[in-house]
């Protein structure tokens, strides 16, 4: 028994271990499909090679995979399995089918109810969940095979206990291994982001302070000489455009000189109160034009040093693409909020916009990856570099057509 049990450990382990050697990697679209297949390859084998107990029962692990997969991708993604799991059972045929059938019917229906939720728990109390999630499951099979079997005799109870533990412990194991495979993941992530903040913020730094000076002096020159009583209408013209052009790459440039490292003078030790509202009330007109409705909260005690200027140009940038985000649907709902929770700051900035897929919200904060066609792609990145800067984190939780939210964290 003891063999077939680690048989079936090995069966489990192995979607784990292809997709952390092989598909790593998330945003291929394969992937998904991939973890299904692996998943169902999975459950095929469990429910060949089930635990025999020594006085004849048997059991097996075929919903340790379906439960996961059940939790993590929601009806979409376990139909498969139902499906295939449902076939194999009605090849194998039998007295049990049709029990069976109603059984997985029943957890196939119950459990992704959980998923939207599970999803949103931290890593171990999502170990945690996932575990007693097992248990009940299994538990609630047990007493449904009691009212079968009619009396419940010593081999009932043993079969019970072998069948819970087993369950509890697999399961537990299973999910730690793919927690830790999603925090790596996610750390790397982590790390690449942060490495590439800083190679742009130190090239920024100084390329932008060596064009700015000339960029200063033309421009002045060309007002200068825009006063001129010679000039024609025509070369007024040329000089108005040469002006404006200048104007905007004097924009560009300051927008990469806030990569910059924090300058002492505008250093705060604040709670962000005065930033949020001033950058709230600038981009009050701009929503209005669009057609949104700002909602703003302010619920903070807590206090941080930051560089003002920074702070600011990131909620600017942040306000800007939510409402940008609408700008294209008629218009929308910004809701700001910033709030406190456990000694961090919570920055929350939630659009009713287009919303962004899987794919286009890995690509944020890129240089230069913009949607848009006067786009620059540098807001994001300021947004991560300056948030980076305080050691918070960016949160991003979106959908297509739906919206965005963004969640700032910020340590104190
Ligand atoms: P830009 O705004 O100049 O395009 P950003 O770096 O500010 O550059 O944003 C990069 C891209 O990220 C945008 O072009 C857009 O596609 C996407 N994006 C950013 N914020 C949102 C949002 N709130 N809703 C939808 N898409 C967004
Ligand atoms: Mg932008």
């Amino acid at each position: 028994m003891f063999e077939t049990l680690l048989l079936n450990f090995l069966f489990l382990l192995f979607p784990v271990v292809i997709v952390l050697i092989f598909f790593e990697n998330r945003t291929h679209s394969y992937n998904r499909k991939m973890l299904i297949l692996l998943s169902a390859v999975t459950m095929i084998l469990c429910i060949a090679k089930p635990i025999k107990l020594e006085m004849g029962f048997i059991f097996d692990l075929r919903y340790i995979p379906f439960i996961i997969v059940a939790l993590f991708g929601g009806y979409k993604n376990v139909l498969p399995l139902y499906l295939i799991l449902n076939i194999c059972r009605f090849y194998v045929g039998g007295g049990g089918t049709i029990p069976s059938f109603l059984y997985s019917t029943a957890v196939f229906i119950l459990i992704p109810l959980f998923s939207k939720k599970f999803l949103k728990l931290d890593s171990k109390s999502r170990i945690l969940c996932a575990t007693v999630i097992s248990f009940l499951t299994m538990g609630f099979y047990l007493i449904i095979l009691s009212m079968i079997l009619g009396t419940l005799d010593r081999q009932f109870w043993t079969l019970t206990f072998h069948a819970l533990t087993t369950h509890v412990v697999v399961m537990g194991i299973i999910m730690l291994l793919i927690e830790k495979i999603i925090t790596n993941i996610k750390n790397r992530d982590r790390i690449l982001q942060s490495e590439r903040l800083n190679v742009v913020s130190e090239l920024a730094a100084s390329v932008s302070h060596e064009i700015r000076n000339p960029l200063t002096v033309t421009s002045g020159f060309l007002q200068l000489l825009n006063k001129s009583n010679t000039i024609t209408p025509v070369e007024k013209g040329y000089i108005e455009l040469s002006l404006q052009e200048l104007n905007r790459a004097e924009k560009i440039v300051s927008d990469y000189l806030s990569f910059a490292k924090p300058q002492s003078e505008n250093m705060v030790y604040s709670n962000m109160k005065a930033e949020s509202e001033y950058t709230k009330n600038l981009i009050l007109p701009y929503a209005t034009i669009h057609q949104v409705e700002v909602q703003f909260s302010f619920n903070n005690s807590l206090n941080k040093s930051y560089d003002r200027n920074q702070i600011q140009q990131c909620l600017i940038n942040l306000y800007k693409n939510g409402i940008e985000a609408m700008k294209d649907k008629g218009g929308g709902t910004l809701i700001i909020d910033i709030s406190e929770r456990k000694q961090n700051i919570i920055i929350s900035i939630q659009d009713t916009g287009i919303g962004m897929t899987k794919e286009e919200i890995s690509r944020l904060g890129k240089p230069y990856y913009s949607t848009k066609e006067e786009g620059t792609g540098l807001g994001m990145l300021m947004a991560y570099s300056t948030i980076n800067k305080v050691k918070g984190i960016i949160e991003v939780d979106s959908e297509k057509g739906k919206g965005t939210t963004f969640v700032i964290t910020i340590p104190t």
